[in-house]
């Protein structure tokens, strides 16, 4: 019988995934096959708590439908790319720029947008972060910079107080945003001197990624509410999965905790082309349907805004249920029972 491995080691391959039977003997050749193409990497705590909630196993353990790949699946689904001043940057609307500080993520999950590109190569280069930084400086359109990756929380307190100090002598760098997986799939790495080294700059907003409130362990939501306490706004983004969270109840209850947890919920992103995750998706039609069920049920600070990145770059639209038409004359708005009722703008002056 194989060893346990020890609690602090995270899952790295798919022997590792056997060992701690997350996964089947039987299935190991298969899923080396999806592991050499996209890469596996499992914290302790999501380990933790893959073996007791089936949507949190399938977000983070590897499966042989990724081999299945789509004639519409993207390597580059949200365009990244194609709006990249200088490495490291992407600046796709005139007032925001998005830093990818790093390539490396603590978990990869299986359906990520930027899985073609993720992995544990590193951090970007001090040159290329310079250069970066350097754009930004003499670019002064840019009111917003989110740091992504990756996950730009795996760098440490260090590196992120160095970054934050550089950002803040930036006088038109309004606010700094960071898009991160860690407070919630490795809590303990959310420390003072992270908080500190946040903190550093006066508007730092933090978007946590979760999918399942059974992700929420009792060390993510006082990692949370550390974050909270310190001062520092908190929002979530979320992906519509098949499997996962496409039932209204699963984003009830993710969307309910996350607002008790002081976390607003900003996205609910339908999930991206990427390559090998089509297993995933859902229609727009039943995101919207999910999305007009909520709407009668939860109040606006829990609900999110329910999006799709367009394919080539061109950005995020909302694709919610449309409560609005017109019919020539004046609008017909839709209630949350169906019922619809006329609405005349004031009289053109
Ligand atoms: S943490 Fe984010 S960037 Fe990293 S694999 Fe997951 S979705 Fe992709």
């Amino acid at each position: 019988m194989t060893a346990a491995l020890p609690p602090a080691r995270a899952l790295h391959s798919v022997a590792d995934l056997v060992a701690e039977g997350l996964v089947p003997a039987a299935d190991a050749p298969v899923l080396e096959t999806v592991a050499q193409a996209f890469r596996v990497r499992v914290t302790p705590q999501m380990r933790d708590a893959a073996r007791a909630s089936d949507p949190v196993a399938r977000q983070f353990v590897p499966s042989a439908q990724e081999l299945t790949i789509s004639p519409n699946d993207l390597a580059d689904p949200i365009g990244d790319d194609a709006h990249a001043p200088v490495p490291g940057l992407t600046h796709r609307y005139p007032d925001r720029v998005i830093l990818h500080v790093t390539k490396t993520c603590e978990v990869y999950c299986r359906f990520c947008f930027r899985r073609e590109t993720v992995g544990e190569t590193g951090h970007l280069p001090q040159a290329q972060l310079d250069a970066a930084l350097d754009y930004i400086a003499r670019t002064p359109a840019i009111w917003e910079v989110i740091l992504t990756g990756g996950d730009p929380l795996v760098l440490s307190a260090r590196r992120i107080a160095h970054l934050m100090a550089r950002l803040n002598a930036i006088p038109h760098v309004g606010v700094v945003r960071l898009h991160t997986r860690v407070p919630v799939v490795v809590p303990d790495r959310v420390t003072d001197a992270l908080i500190a080294a946040l903190r550093l700059h006066p508007a730092v907003w933090v978007v946590i990624h979760t999918n399942h409130a059974d992700e929420l362990t009792a060390a993510a939501r006082a990692a949370l509410a550390r974050l909270a306490d310190a001062g520092v706004p908190l929002l979530s983004q979320s992906v519509l999965l098949r499997g996962v969270n496409d039932s209204v109840q699963a984003l009830e209850t993710l969307f309910r905790a996350l607002v008790r947890l002081r976390v607003k919920p900003y996205y609910l992103h339908h999930c991206d082309l990427a390559r090998g995750a089509g297993h995933f998706r859902t229609t727009i039609a039943e995101g919207q349907a999910l999305m007009a069920a909520l709407r009668g049920r939860l109040s606006g600070t829990c609900l999110p805004t329910y999006v799709l990145d367009l394919p080539g770059g061109f950005g995020k639209v909302p694709v919610g249920p449309d409560y609005l038409r017109h019919d020539g004359e004046r609008w017909l708005v839709t209630d949350l029972n169906g019922g619809i009722h006329g609405y005349s703008d004031p009289a053109e002056s």
